[in-house]
């Protein structure tokens, strides 16, 4: 039996979330064959879902993952056995070459809180830390895609965002270089501006599925910090903004708690849901309580965009 470990993980903590899977058999690799040979002892589910206790052998195609050692645990690695295998022990399993991996459906802004691009490249490349992004965007612009927009990265780890709760596996993440308490060179914007215009028209993401790290985690992340400049963002279609110039009061049957839920905020605990609200909309004020001026912000960004 073969103990595979999918993990989601936090941009910056080593802490993970693991499921095991357990792969159907044991896979023994004939190096001059044409195929890979697995040897099945396991109870299977017949026709009339009975299960019946069956020896067997079954032939399955050549991969190209096939000559990825078995001792080197990667999610390459991991595709690999699943690929070959199945998920499901208990059926027989006749791979087809139809299929896709996922599109992404979001995009996650983080700020690194390191010093330099080449310091988190290592990072993510280091096997003990356990995390990674799509993109790393350094201060002077360079852009550094360190996977392909299909595969899971491990940039979110816990959190909820609307119903999502497993955001690795729906969104793209961008990490800015960035130590956390300096403002975002133009540089650097400019090139975030032109790589979410390319994601955007390729996987057709609604302009409020871009988001912060803060926004999914509150009270565990703060990034991207106050200096990101959400506004302009959201001036070109990514992410959402209010007009202050225009602000009014709601009308009374306004609910702001639950508007902040409708925007996608977790609001179980309704204090942290409102202090990462207003860390990013309203920034000189980040008390844990809505004042007027928070719920006309609140009620501006709900009229306009939900
Ligand atoms: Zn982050």
């Amino acid at each position: 039996m073969i103990l595979l470990a999918a993990t989601t993980q936090s941009c910056s903590s080593s802490k993970k979330n693991t499921k095991a899977i357990v792969a159907p058999a044991v896979v023994k690799t004939a190096p001059s064959s044409e195929s890979i040979v697995i040897d099945i002892e396991e109870p299977r589910v017949a026709e009339n879902n009975t299960a019946v206790a069956q020896s067997q052998t079954t032939a399955i195609p050549n991969t190209p993952f096939e000559n990825i050692q078995p001792s080197i645990s990667t999610p390459e690695r991991e595709v690999a056995e699943l690929h070959a295998t199945g998920i499901q022990r208990n059926y027989d399993f006749a791979p087809t070459i139809h299929y896709d991996l996922r599109k992404p459906q979001f995009v996650m802004i983080h700020h690194t809180s390191q010093n330099s691009i080449a310091q988190t490249i290592r990072t993510f490349q280091l096997a003990h830390t356990q995390v990674s992004s799509h993109y790393v965007i350094g201060r002077d612009g360079q852009v550094v895609q360190m996977l392909n927009d299909y595969q899971r990265a491990w940039h979110a780890g816990a959190g909820k965002w609307g119903n999502i709760t497993d955001m690795n596996s729906v969104s793209i993440g961008i990490e800015l270089d960035n130590n956390g308490s300096e403002p975002f060179p133009d540089l650097q914007i400019n090139a975030l501006l032109i790589l979410l215009n390319n994601l955007k028209s390729k996987y057709r993401i609604p302009q409020t599925n871009f988001i912060g790290h803060s926004d999914y985690a509150p009270g565990r992340k703060d990034d991207p910090s106050t200096y990101f400049p959400w506004e302009t963002l959201a001036e070109r279609g990514f992410g959402i903004w209010y007009n202050a110039n225009y602000l009014a009061p709601p009308p009374p049957t306004f609910n702001s708690t639950d508007a902040l839920r409708i925007i996608g905020y977790d609001t179980s605990n309704l204090r942290t849901a409102e202090r990462s609200f207003k860390k990013k909309y309203i920034r000189t004020d980040v008390s844990s309580e809505l004042t007027p001026y928070d719920i006309m912000v609140l009620y501006d960004l709900y009229r306009k965009f939900y």
